[in-house]
């Protein structure tokens, strides 16, 4: 199939394709939109289906990227790249430096930073090749692991949610379901259980489950059910999709408010969402943290008071998200989605 009649192809400005068989590099970087400014967004390193699925991912992933940078205002445009994980056994540090060698062949059009996948390692080995890179964990200007950032984001957004569905943000004896503990996931939970939520917490990772039941006193439920239990609010934390017919059918919560991207399989989901009385955080709006504290970074001088500002910003834009919704009788997703290319649009100052 060709890139242009790919049905998730939305007029990327530039999708390439990168191959180093010496380290097993397969990769794609696509940047969606530079209207705002070099495209910004992570790299994710993930054992994919086939090349398709990986191609599809980046390509709704970027785009996502854009949207999210345009609703937060900050000045770069959206890209992503995703990395082929090799089957079997290969060396990461040859993998990584052959990557950082094809976004530096790039010329700052994109500009990566950590996504699913990828370590602070990682990140540090990329950038032995290129200074096209953010979020690192050291340097003069680095705003490290963007995660728990992102998490104070999602937390913030889901007491915005919960004040429209339940009257107040007060979380005390909520029942929330968390799907993933990751590095997102977790600390999201972390700041939920200390708010007094009772969760329910799903995970393929075994020793990270043991210790939100040990530390949270999360109840653990299997990973192909946490979607139906019974519980106020739903926060899909884990890879994107987790909204789909099947899911949706069993789905009890009254609010979808997590930090996974893309978390609405197709975009038919938003309405079946709003019919079935569920309030929706579009993924990108609500889970924006992380890019802002990165944005901080490339400024050139990490201010940790901006980045608070900037949460706050988010804050009220999911709240005029919802207001508009509630108002002109539509989805979320479709007031955001209207809201985003309008910030996209307005700004064509960087080339
Ligand atoms: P992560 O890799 O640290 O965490 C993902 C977690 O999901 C892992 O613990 C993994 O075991 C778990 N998982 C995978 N498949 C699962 C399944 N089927 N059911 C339940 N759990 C499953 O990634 P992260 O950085 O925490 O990001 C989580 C999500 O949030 C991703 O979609 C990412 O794109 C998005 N996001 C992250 C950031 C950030 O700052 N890290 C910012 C914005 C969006």
């Amino acid at each position: 199939m060709s890139i242009f009649s790919h049905p998730d192809f939305d007029n990327h400005e530039a999708v390439h394709t990168f191959c180093d068989p010496a380290s097993g590099l397969r990769a794609f970087i696509a940047v969606h939109n530079t209207n705002r400014g070099p495209a910004s967004g992570g790299t994710r390193f993930w054992q994919y289906a086939n090349d398709e699925a990986a191609l599809t991912d980046v390509l709704r992933l970027s785009r996502a990227m854009s949207f999210k940078n345009a609703m937060a205002q900050l000045d770069i445009g959206g890209g992503k790249a995703v990395i082929l994980r090799p089957e079997g056994d290969f060396d990461r540090e040859a993998l990584f430096t052959a990557y950082g060698r094809f976004v530096e062949t790039i010329s700052g059009t994109y500009i990566t930073a950590e996504d699913v996948g990828v370590s602070p390692a990682d990140m540090a080995t990329i950038k032995t090749q290129t200074n096209h890179v953010a979020g690192l964990s050291e340097g003069d200007n680095a705003s490290g692991d963007p995660s728990p950032v992102t998490a104070d984001g999602v937390f913030r957004g889901i007491k915005i949610a919960a004040e429209r569905v339940f009257g107040s943000k007060d979380l005390s004896g909520r029942r929330i379901s968390v799907q993933g503990l990751g590095h997102v996931g977790y600390a999201l939970a972390e700041h939920l259980a200390n708010a007094g939520a009772v969760l329910s917490v799903a995970d393929i990772n075994l020793d990270t489950l043991a210790k939100a039941k040990a530390e949270l006193g999360a109840i653990i439920v299997p990973v192909g059910e946490i979607h139906t239990v019974d519980a106020d609010i739903f926060s899909p934390c884990a890879l994107g999709g987790a909204i789909r017919h099947e899911t949706l059918s069993r789905l009890s919560a009254k609010i979808v408010a997590g930090a996974a991207n893309n978390q609405l399989l197709t975009s038919d989901m938003a309405v079946a969402l709003k019919q079935r009385g569920i309030l929706y955080a579009p993924d990108y709006v609500i889970n924006a943290g992380g890019i802002i504290n990165v944005a901080a970074e490339l400024s050139g001088h990490y201010n940790p008071a901006w980045v608070t500002a900037k949460l706050d910003q988010l804050e009220e834009t999911l709240a005029t998200v919802f207001d508009r919704a509630a108002n002109e009788d539509r989805t979320t997703q479709d007031v955001a989605d209207e809201m985003a290319r309008q910030r996209m649009a307005a700004i064509r100052k960087w080339r």
